[in-house]
């Protein structure tokens, strides 16, 4: 018997109300897993139970998939227009509207964020990606190409197949959109695995995608373990292609099953721990509002946050006297109070992996400048942290910390800086805060970063792609680049 997840909300930004199953969605049905074995999705405000869903296995992984193949080969696929899938999209994106509030409810209750922002910024970027994909959608085309008087040449862009997705906590529902998007409006079906830590926006989805009137099978989403159904999805032989956006030590794991297996095409969305660069001559006061953006937003559980924060000589005191300032004016709380700009990490786990890397960051030498504590006395929250006197080779300048937690640093010339902020594994974004527009764009230009900001950061937009260089990725979503790795280009040659 599948279980309901009922809630009401009566708080100061919200008022409202859902309920929906917490099975698998497979096929167009909610089931139970094979096992009958549930997760806790816990509140990470307080530390509570909010339900449990069901929890799929690796038979489960294999009903999945023979679900999205059996529709790709008889309802979507090659069976289904351009059109028709830009309708369907269309409709989606009108549905997630109309439950915008809904959603963004759902999703600040199970990852921590706050109401406000998962409306304004998760949800409605999803829907703004939903949309533009579905403008896409009757848009895929080859080329014809011209060899010899005697030959037609042309290309197909047909879709691959059966992908599997699997995705993070800490955009649940704005990276669900980034992965559903391209792969429908490509005419591809889906095996989508959510994170076990905030299961539910994706699981509200599921019945929002039926509503809209996807055939059966062409989404089939499950909740699970990355250990168990992960691994499954990866090694799967009858799966064409694996979207993962997550950690890069997963990432690893995932590109090896995928070689191990069925050499499945992978994209791969990872960690990064992102330079954000401050010259003498920037609008100080703009500098210091968006590097704060930079690296608290989201409690600093971004993939692009600004973590390592370059600040040139001539300003560093000041720089760092009004950065503090700020980082103690941010309102932390229940993401359902008003005013509230910063809730509490997403988990446990991940309140100690942070503390863990704060008590590091002493140790090693480095000083506390504010922050470095627990906020309340209940849930995941931690004070916005600044660290300075660091090292290069300290553990809280290498590594993600993915919490509220920046390094600043002094840094003397654009060679000086260059030379430090490319000394990374990582390459997913770069700022640059200046108001000479030459120094600025030839400094973006010799940083190794897939996405640069100038005099801003953490923008992100449907039609302009997003990916990692170095250890931050492979492949690109968003944009008309996003639909590179959801199609198979096949070359057609014509002897006349
Ligand atoms: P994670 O890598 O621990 O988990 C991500 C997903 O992978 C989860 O669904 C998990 O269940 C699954 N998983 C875990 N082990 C697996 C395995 N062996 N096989 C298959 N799947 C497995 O990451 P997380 O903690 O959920 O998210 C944080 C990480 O995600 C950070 O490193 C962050 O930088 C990265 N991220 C990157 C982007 C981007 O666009 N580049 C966006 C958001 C998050």
């Amino acid at each position: 018997m599948v279980g309901t997840f009922s809630h009401e909300w009566d708080t100061p930004v919200f008022k409202g109300k859902t309920s929906f199953p917490t099975g698998l969605f497979i096929n167009g049905q909610f089931v139970d897993g094979s096992d009958k074995t549930t997760i806790d999705v816990i509140n990470p405000t307080n530390g509570s139970l909010i339900t449990k869903v069901s929890e799929a296995m690796p038979k489960d992984v294999d009903i999945a998939v023979e679900a999205a193949q059996k529709t790709f080969d008889t309802t979507w696929g090659l069976n289904v227009s351009g059109l028709r899938r830009s309708e369907l999209l269309n409709r989606l994106a009108v549905l997630m509207v109309k439950y915008k509030d809904e959603l963004s409810a759902i999703e600040a209750l199970d990852n921590g964020k706050t109401f406000n922002w998962a409306k304004n910024a998760d949800v409605s970027i999803g829907i703004d990606v939903v949309k533009y994909y579905a403008g896409w959608a009757d848009k895929i085309m080859g080329d014809t190409i011209e060899t010899d008087e005697r030959k037609l040449s042309y290309t197909r862009h047909e879709p691959i197949g059966v992908v599997a997705q699997i995705l993070p906590w800490n955009f649940p529902l704005m990276l669900f959109c980034w992965k559903i998007g391209p792969a429908l409006a490509t005419g591809n079906t889906i095996v989508l695995k959510s994170s076990e830590f905030t299961p539910l926006t994706a699981i509200r989805m599921a019945e929002i995608i039926h509503e809209a009137g996807f055939p059966p099978g062409t989404v089939n989403i499950i909740t699970g373990f990355g250990h168990i159904t992960g691994e499954a999805l990866s090694r799967h032989p009858n799966i064409e292609k694996i979207a993962f956006t997550g950690s890069t030590l997963v990432g690893r794991k995932i590109m090896e099953a995928a070689a191990q297996s069925n050499l499945k095409k992978v994209t791969l969305e990872l960690g990064g721990k992102s330079p954000n660069i401050i010259f003498n001559d920037a609008d100080l006061e703009k500098a210091v509002a968006w590097t704060s953006h930079g690296i608290f937003w989201n409690h600093g559980q971004a993939c692009c946050a600004g973590s390592r924060i370059f600040v040139q000589s001539g300003i560093y005191d000041e720089f760092l006297k009004r950065f503090t300032a700020k980082a103690q004016s941010i309102k932390l709380g229940d993401p359902f109070a008003s005013g509230i700009d910063q809730g509490p990490q997403v988990s446990q786990i991940q309140y100690d992996r942070i503390m863990d890397y704060i008590d590091s960051g002493r140790a090693d030498g480095a000083t506390v400048h504010t922050g470095g504590t627990r906020f309340g006395n209940e849930g995941y929250f931690i004070n916005p942290t600044i660290f300075t006197d660091t090292k290069p080779d300290m553990k809280i300048v290498k590594e993600e910390i993915f919490g509220p937690v920046g390094v600043v640093i002094k840094f003397e010339d654009e060679a000086d800086v260059l030379r430090q902020a490319n000394d990374t594994m990582y390459g997913l974004a770069a700022a640059v805060f200046s108001q000479d527009i030459n120094r600025a764009l030839t400094t973006v230009h010799k940083l190794k970063a897939g996405t640069a900001w100038v005099n801003c950061v953490n923008q992100v937009h449907a039609q302009v792609p997003f990916g990692g260089y170095k250890q931050s990725g492979i492949g690109r979503e968003l944009g008309k680049d996003g639909l590179a790795s959801y199609i198979n280009i096949k070359a057609v040659h014509v002897n006349l």
